[in-house]
């Protein structure tokens, strides 16, 4: 494959139906004009995942699960190729937690928790939400159907890299449970030579690290269809739903051992 102009890659989590993938493809029809308009690539994938948290079919943002005790706590982050790194855990009243990360990012803080998460995000201007504007979809166990649906996005600008999550975590957890998300390396990382951002069992992907070791494998050279083979072997494909989206300079890959909507665009030099 050659060099790319750009890529952008967009998921709307392990066990997102396939009908959904309108989803994903107009997160990504955001993305590419933002590439275009000549935004940051933190930018582009910050606007790509606000796009499927507006979307309540997905869980994060407005469609977030709620916990044990009906909270919503969301998680987000947000990362480049040049180091920036921003996190938000368990905040709640906020439509996009994405732009709460972003806000993070231009601090001397990585990660944000909690109450002091909220005010912060108050502070930076993010547009509130209640429980009550959650149209959380109450997913039925007994189905079957997956309750793990975090958002993401990779990008490629020409130049540099990011990726972004955003996810309403797990439907029914106790109160203050937080993911893989918002661990750097572990559902997300970018880096000189691309990007990663995962979806699923949240504790199995960060026990795995799972972000940063793929990542070391697109910056050993691998190519990512053989990565995304490899790192789809790390999950037992009955107990951990696992998800993931990858690129490198040239070329990209994304999979999931559930169903996932997801989309891609790249055009070449
Ligand atoms: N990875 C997320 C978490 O464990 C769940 C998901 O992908 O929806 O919080």
């Amino acid at each position: 494959m050659s060099e790319k102009n750009y890529i952008l890659l967009t998921h709307g989590g392990a066990g997102s139906k396939n009908e959904y993938q309108d989803g994903p493809v107009q997160a990504a029809k955001v993305g590419v004009k933002a590439i275009k308009s000549g935004a940051s690539v933190m930018d582009v994938v910050c606007r790509a995942v606000a796009v499927l948290e507006d979307d309540s079919r997905f869980n994060a943002g407005v469609g977030s699960h709620p916990r044990a005790d009906g909270s919503v706590e969301m998680d987000a982050a947000v990362m480049d190729s040049s180091g920036h790194f921003g996190a938000v855990a368990a905040v709640q009243g906020f439509k996009n937690p994405i732009y709460a990360a972003h806000a993070v990012t231009r601090t001397q803080y990585s990660v944000l928790a909690g109450q002091g998460a909220a005010k912060f995000a108050e502070k930076a201007g993010l547009e509130p939400m209640t429980v009550d504007q959650i149209t959380a979809r109450g997913v039925d166990f007994s189905t079957g159907e997956e309750a793990t649906d975090t958002v993401g996005c990779v990008a490629f600008d020409g130049k540099n890299f990011a990726a972004g999550l955003s996810t309403g975590g797990i439907k029914g957890a106790i109160p203050g449970r937080v993911g893989d998300v918002p661990l750097i390396g572990c559902g997300l990382y970018a880096g000189p030579a691309g990007a990663v951002a995962a979806t699923g069992d949240g504790e199995t992907i960060a026990r795995h690290m799972t972000a940063i070791r793929t990542y070391q494998m697109i910056e050993r050279g691998d190519a990512p269809e053989k990565i995304l083979e490899e790192v789809l072997h790390w999950f037992h494909p009955k107990d951990d739903a696992f998800g993931i989206i990858l690129i490198n300079r040239d070329g990209y890959a994304g999979g999931c051992n559930r169903p996932m909507a997801w989309s891609v665009v790249s055009e070449e030099k």
